[in-house]
């Protein structure tokens, strides 16, 4: 049984932006397609593509998060596979709805006799702790190895083996601890990551979708800091990662 003390987050998509020859701004400094993308947008608003102040384009989008015209990240998506999160995490995940789009590993489908389990943040380094939520989840596990057993034998009569197993395991997965480790690709447009990440990277938050939500800012911002460098991460008062945003939900 393998123990996940992280989240492992890769990024697998990215936007592309098709220039249109008929409409070309005059960029300044260096930018990627995500943010050019975003300027254009704003551009088109107001037919400002020939820059009459001579912005560069992390200086044109910083005026747009703090006017708030936030329709202007709709437009470009970042996909991200996510990897050694807990069911509960990917649980509140799921929750941002506008701009996002979810595909989950199904414990339906998929065998979760060798799941692997995320230990909470909270348990990692008590050795303690550690131990007894360790027992406890090999006991959920091994219980869970009994059901789908249990119930293969009660679905005798079903002749078909795919179907059958499905029916096991659908029901199994009710003993398997909301610490059991889900797969999930994530992909959400620029306003919806910033929604996410603001409301998620507080020290409100749980702490397994903080250091979630940390990993996947750190990502954004290589990719598209005059998207998300308005995001400061810095080291809460109970030790962990936290975030905090320069401009409130744009
Ligand atoms: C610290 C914390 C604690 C939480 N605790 C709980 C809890 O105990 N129980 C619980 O059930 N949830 C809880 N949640 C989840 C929370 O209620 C939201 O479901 C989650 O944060 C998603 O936020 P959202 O609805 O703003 O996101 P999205 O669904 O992505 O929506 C983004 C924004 O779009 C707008 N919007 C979306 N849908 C509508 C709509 N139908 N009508 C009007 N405007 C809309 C809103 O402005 C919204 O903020 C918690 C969240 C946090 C961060």
């Amino acid at each position: 049984m393998d123990i996940l003390r992280e989240p492992r987050i890769t990024l697998i998509a990215r936007p592309q932006f098709l220039e249109p020859g008929h409409l070309p701004v005059q960029w300044k400094g260096e930018s990627s397609d995500g943010e050019r993308i975003a300027e254009f947008a704003g551009r088109l608003c107001y037919m400002s593509q020939h820059n009459p102040a001579g912005r560069t384009t992390a200086e044109y989008l910083r005026n747009i998060l703090k006017q708030g015209h936030g329709s202007v990240f709709e437009h470009a998506t970042y996909v991200m596979l996510i990897e050694g999160i807990s069911r509960s995490c990917s649980h509140e995940l799921v929750r941002h709805r506008a701009g996002w789009g979810y595909s989950q590993l199904s414990q339906r489908y998929v065998d979760e006799s060798y799941a692997s389990f995320v230990m909470p943040p909270a348990v990692q380094g008590d050795a303690a702790l550690e131990a007894a939520w360790t027992v406890q989840v090999e006991a959920a596990q091994a219980a869970y190895v009994a059901a789908v057993e249990q119930l293969m034998e009660r679905y005798a009569w079903i002749d078909d083996r795919i179907h059958r197993r499905k029916m096991a395991r659908e029901a199994a997965r009710s003993v398997l601890p909301n610490a059991t480790e889900v797969k999930i690709v994530a992909s959400a447009n620029v306003r919806a990551w910033r929604t996410m990440l603001e409301l998620r990277l507080g020290e409100g938050a749980e702490l397994e979708i903080r250091r979630m939500a940390v990993a996947c800012l750190r990502v954004l911002q290589g990719e598209a800091p005059a998207l998300f460098g308005d995001f400061e991460i810095y080291r809460a008062v109970d030790g962990s990662e936290a975030g905090r945003v320069g401009f409130h939900k744009v």
